[in-house]
């Protein structure tokens, strides 16, 4: 028989269940305690439950049906895992530690693959596999706390997959995060390529997490180049939902552009993203291009990023340009390729 995962349920369900195993409620509240705040990687830390209750558990349920298949540490402290589910199919999930700052962020994947085929993504190239269910997405932070000891603040959803491609699996796992983890939904970031009637469905969601949208260029032509994406949902419609969103929340979007040298690098680039913002409340978060074996983008210029930010910032945006994170172990953004899957 199949064990029960108890990882899968919110906090009134496992209580139910534990409850009609003849436990007491108040176990049952210790038992979700064990799993959620207090890193159980297994029934039998859980010094307070009753013997006999734990056999019951070692037997019959487990706290998560996926495991560490691989672990890398960068020398810049970045851990990359890679996750092995129950059937065999594997997706990567990064740590971001970070010297100066007491946040630690966990990029998870919502999907083994993706469908949506950007040029310039390692993951797209894969071709799509699978969706990911919720106490799958749910499973990498957990397996990341259980592994380091350490609590995790901050959660977003840039690693492999299309996460609003995997709508429903992604808004409970939303739920278990928040509520089951207790991660404040403004410290959960979803990232999409822009599927727009998705991004109005989230848009109605109870839970808003802080939306990243991956724009690359706000120009139709070039952005078809790269992102299929924008020949189903053009710039246009994604510029409408996104005013949406915005009224929906009082956080800023985040506008991720890759910068890619000589392709979408040039002042006037930047005067269009210029216009195309102008009444979005968003902040912006410029990512140099990482190369991907085999392709024909560059890598921008410092001497270009610079102008492009500071072009930006002149118009009043705040503008960040994202650090490399993870380099030497392949676990910087879009090169999360889940080498292992066959
Ligand atoms: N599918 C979602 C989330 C995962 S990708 C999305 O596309 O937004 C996370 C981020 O990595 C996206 O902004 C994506 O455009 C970026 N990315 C993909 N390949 C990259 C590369 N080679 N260099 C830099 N960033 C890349
Ligand atoms: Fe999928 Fe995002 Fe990669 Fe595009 S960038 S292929 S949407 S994971």
């Amino acid at each position: 028989m199949e064990k029960v995962v108890l990882s899968k349920f919110s906090k009134e369900e496992l209580i139910d269940f534990i409850v009609s195993k003849g436990e007491k409620k108040y176990k049952a509240q210790q038992i979700f305690s064990w799993i959620w705040a207090k890193n159980a990687s297994s029934f039998d830390d859980m010094t307070d439950v009753k013997k006999e209750f734990r056999a019951f558990l070692n037997e019959n349920c487990t706290i998560l049906d996926s495991k560490i298949k691989l672990r890398q540490i960068s020398k810049d402290g970045t851990i990359k895992y890679l996750i092995e589910f129950a059937d065999g199919n594997c997706a990567e999930t990064v740590l971001m530690r970070f010297d100066n700052r007491s946040n630690l962020s966990m990029c998870v994947s919502s999907q083994i693959g993706c469908k949506m085929g950007c040029k310039f993504c390692a993951t797209g190239k894969n071709g799509f596999k699978r969706n990911l269910f919720a106490h799958e997405i749910i499973s990498q932070i957990l397996h990341a706390q259980i592994d380091t000891g350490l609590k995790i603040t901050n959660v977003v959803f840039m690693g492999q997959g299309e996460p609003l491609d995997n709508f429903d699996n992604v808004v409970e796992a939303l739920k278990l995060i928040n509520k089951n983890l207790q991660i404040s939904i403004r410290r959960i970031t979803l990232s999409t390529c822009g599927v727009v009637p998705k991004i109005l469905e989230l848009s109605k969601n109870e839970l808003l997490p802080t939306l990243a949208v991956s724009l690359h260029s706000p120009n139709h032509a070039l952005r078809s180049e790269v992102m299929p994406i924008e020949r189903k949902y053009d710039i246009n419609a994604l510029h409408d939902v996104l005013k949406i969103y915005n009224q929906q929340t009082k956080d800023r979007i985040t506008i991720e552009y890759i910068l890619i040298g000589g392709f979408n690098d040039t002042i006037e680039c930047a005067k269009e993203l210029i216009n195309y913002l102008k009444d979005l409340k968003c902040n912006i978060n410029l990512i140099p291009y990482n190369p991907i074996k085999g392709d024909k983008f560059k890598k921008p210029e410092r001497n270009d990023m610079l102008r492009f930010k500071y072009l930006l910032e002149a118009s009043g945006k705040k503008v960040t340009i994202r650090l490399e994170r993870g380099a030497d172990i392949d676990a910087a953004c879009g090169q999360l390729a889940g080498r292992l899957n066959k």
